[in-house]
């Protein structure tokens, strides 16, 4: 193991206020940062540098000998790296944080801070196609295997699990059916069993759900989606009891999947306006679900902050909002769920969810173009199945795009 320093984590002399009794807003806004800045900024300045220069040999030796901590090179962590970790965990309640360069990053760099060969985890199946590939294929290599348990069977969540066992990771909500996860059943399971609970909550936000306060060990998120919001940076982030999360970030360290400083200040840029931004997703995705369930073009729609959606109640309890996505399924074929995208004017044909902007996929000629129609039906990807994840543009402009490349796309009965 590494020399234990303190690196990266120095309290400034200014000091820096986590604002724990403060509202979420005001969070949102000056969680973690200095009250007082360089050049008297009211912004948190981005650092651009990849090391740290010491003032001398005596300077170096208290660094090292733990008497002071400061910055030491680039891939240790940088300043606006450090508001951005103290920020997101007085969003998200956790004791610690770490920031990575992408929400995969977080993610791979987590899962393997805690297993090693012979170990077995649990994963459900509507997980992050990314993250279900790096556990069933690239995992193996090192001698770890994972049960992949279909999502909702908690009887096989619990039955999965052996001696060798060391965590259980799910999504909730999921993508694209926002399948929600009862995370007071994943808590009783885990207990029994003594292992550990990783929740990826990128699709509902620290403001829709507290995995944290509802006993999950380490919540994760890809901080390129609504966290950051504007559909312009990768970032990602791990949160949990600081016990656990120094241990991610001592392989983070040597990963190397460090966030770079002026894409971490956009992040806290993003972080400012993200519950304002998040109310309106909220807002508008639920006007645009039922706006689409009463639509004659349109088979079946999936939110689960509408009745019909089969964790309706579940969703209800654990959360205070449903996010931005809304899948529905169209009337018609495949050819038709084409012209659908092609007749959009305003929503944009691209991956991800969670910024500004309106984006919509097909994800069966999108996220699985590559498997047999066959073994797509079998995972549960319509031809005629459409994820669209509103931005903050006005509902009523977003309901009326939709609306007429429905119509012209596909010929009613
Ligand atoms: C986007 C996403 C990821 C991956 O995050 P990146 O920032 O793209 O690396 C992981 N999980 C979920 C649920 C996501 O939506």
């Amino acid at each position: 193991m590494t020399r234990k320093r303190k690196t990266a984590r120095p309290q400034t002399s200014t000091g820096h206020n986590l604002l724990i009794d403060a509202g979420f807003s005001t969070r949102a806004v000056h969680a973690g940062e200095d009250r007082l800045r360089y050049a008297d900024s009211i912004t948190t300045p981005i650092v651009q540098t990849s090391t740290y220069a010491f003032k001398n040999s005596k300077d170096v030796e208290d660094y090292t000998k733990h008497k002071k901590a400061r910055f030491e090179y680039g891939r240790y962590g940088n300043p606006t790296e450090q508001v951005a970790a103290r920020r997101l965990a007085a969003l998200t309640g956790a004791e610690d944080c770490v920031v990575f360069s992408s929400g995969m990053s977080a993610i791979i760099t987590t899962i393997l801070a805690f297993v090693r060969s012979n170990d077995h985890i649990v994963i459900t199946d509507d997980a992050y196609k990314k993250t279900l590939e790096f556990c069933s294929r690239y995992l193996l290599r090192f001698g770890v295997d994972c049960t992949i348990v279909p999502f909702g069977d908690y009887e096989a969540i619990d039955k999965a699990i052996r001696p060798n066992t060391r965590f259980i990771f799910s999504e909730s909500p999921t993508n694209p059916y926002l399948n929600i996860f009862d995370l007071n059943v994943l808590k009783k399971i885990a207990k029994k069993h003594n292992v550990l609970t990783m929740i990826d909550a990128t699709f509902s936000t620290p403001i829709n759900q507290r995995p944290l306060e509802w006993g999950v060990d380490l919540e994760l998120h890809s901080c390129t989606k609504y966290l950051a919001g504007h559909n312009d940076i990768l970032a990602g982030a791990v949160m949990g009891r600081k016990e656990l999360v120094d241990q991610i970030r001592a392989l983070h360290k040597a990963i190397g999947g460090v966030i770079d400083p002026h894409c971490c200040y956009l992040l806290l840029r993003g972080l400012k306006t993200f519950p304002l931004r998040m109310k309106v997703h909220n807002e508008t995705a639920m006007a645009v679900a039922e706006f689409l369930e009463k639509h004659p073009l349109i088979q079946r729609v999936y939110y689960p902050g509408l009745k019909s959606h089969p964790h309706y109640k579940i969703a209800k309890q654990q959360m205070t909002g449903f996010g931005g996505v809304v899948s529905f399924d169209i009337k018609g074929t495949l050819n038709n769920a084409k012209r659908f995208l092609d007749n959009l004017k305003l929503c944009y044909i691209a991956p991800s969810l969670g910024g500004v902007e309106t984006l919509i996929t097909h994800p069966a000629t999108v996220s699985y173009y590559d498997i047999s129609r066959k073994e797509r039906y079998a995972l549960g990807i319509t031809d005629t199945l459409i994820r669209l994840a509103v931005g903050i543009e006005n509902k009523d402009d977003i309901i009326a795009d939709l609306d007429q490349a429905l119509r012209k796309s596909i010929r009613r009965k």
